[in-house]
């Protein structure tokens, strides 16, 4: 079969399309054909090495298929079953091994893109804004990168929850995007003082919780931008890695709190991950969330695919088909 694999760590060069042995799933697993796999932030991360894996690696972790052979003591999923998954490593490949229990049947309402771009953004943004901070009707708060795959999931889910979104982008053309997901204002932030702006959009007070994603370039007006005991959730780092911060600033910028969090410790257990996969997949069945893909590319362009998202060059979700 045909898979992506990183040989070496490096910039998106290092991304080969190989002809490999088709995986074989063992006892637990199923053995899935691959119809599409979603490009993560966090694949940028292992084929850099940030999050270092053992090399070779066939890369990705999110997409939706059909199930083609289940490994022993299987019972949940049967030969033909459609499944997405957001944590099965070795996605970029036309077949992938994924843990039965970290498999979530896809609702027939469903198309396969769909399915492969919805997981691990959406139980991300799920989780941010129902438990790292339970958006509550009224409240303001701020998106960074609301264009983003991230963003536009963030955006949809703070205003459903009767929130007002301050954006930030970096263009018109995502300035658009964001406005259309919900966002109430939008702010240039490569251009304007994001945390200026905020106070004179919040009277003063600043924002309840800001969800950022980009890191590095934000997180001091992140940080200014939050009101007394408000909630800074940095997701990511997209600009780069923040680095290490004396815990006075929290006290100075209004005994505000920080937290570092992750999908993987919010769908630890099988039942955190179908309740949220549920109500993600229910949004979007509802229509009340959209998964907007902005980019589909072949398996042999995922280098492209990766330049263009470290590039800033892409709105909403990317799948690579096989
Ligand atoms: P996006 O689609 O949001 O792409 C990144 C965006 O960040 C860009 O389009 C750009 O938007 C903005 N950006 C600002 N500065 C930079 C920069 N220097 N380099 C690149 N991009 C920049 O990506 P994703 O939705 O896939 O991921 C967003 C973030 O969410 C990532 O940090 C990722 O690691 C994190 N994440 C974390 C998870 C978790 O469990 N904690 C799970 C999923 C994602 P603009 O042009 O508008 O500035």
């Amino acid at each position: 079969m045909r898979a992506v694999q990183v040989r070496a760590i490096g910039g998106p060069e290092v991304l080969e399309v190989v002809e490999i042995d088709e995986p074989q799933p063992g006892p637990g697993e199923l053995l899935v054909e691959v119809a599409a796999a979603g490009v993560n932030y966090i694949d940028t991360y292992h084929r850099r090495g940030v999050y270092p894996l053992p090399l070779p690696f066939v890369i990705g972790l999110e997409g939706a298929g059909r199930v083609v052979a289940t490994g022993d003591g299987v019972t949940e999923f049967s030969v033909g079953d459609r499944v997405a998954w957001s944590d099965a490593a070795g996605s970029y490949a036309e077949r992938v091994v994924v843990p039965a229990d970290r498999a979530v049947a896809v609702p027939d309402a469903l198309d396969d893109d769909t399915a492969a771009g919805a997981l691990l953004q959406g139980m991300t943004a799920h989780f941010l804004t129902a438990t790292t901070y339970p958006v509550q009707a009224g409240d303001t708060v701020l998106v960074h990168a609301a264009a983003g795959g991230m963003g536009l999931l963030l955006t949809q889910l703070v205003t459903a929850r009767g929130g007002r979104v301050i954006a930030t982008v970096s263009t018109d053309e995502k300035e658009a995007l964001a406005r259309q997901a919900g966002a109430a204002e939008v702010i240039r932030y490569t251009e304007a003082d994001v945390a200026k702006e905020v106070r004179a959009l919040t009277d003063g007070v600043g924002v309840a919780a800001v969800y950022d994603g980009v890191g590095a370039s934000t997180f001091d007006a992140s940080l200014d931008s939050l009101r007394i005991r408000g909630v800074l959730a940095l997701y990511g780092a997209a600009s780069g890695a923040v680095p290490p911060l004396d815990p006075q600033r929290l006290n100075k910028a209004g005994s505000v709190y920080l937290t570092r969090p992750t999908l993987v410790h919010h769908v630890a257990t099988r039942a955190d991950l179908e309740w949220r996969a549920r109500e993600v997949f229910e949004a979007i069945a509802a229509g009340t969330l959209t998964v907007r893909v902005g980019g589909r590319y072949p398996l042999d362009s995922a280098r492209q695919a990766h330049e263009d998202l470290e590039g800033r060059r892409t709105t909403g979700k990317l799948l690579l088909k096989p």
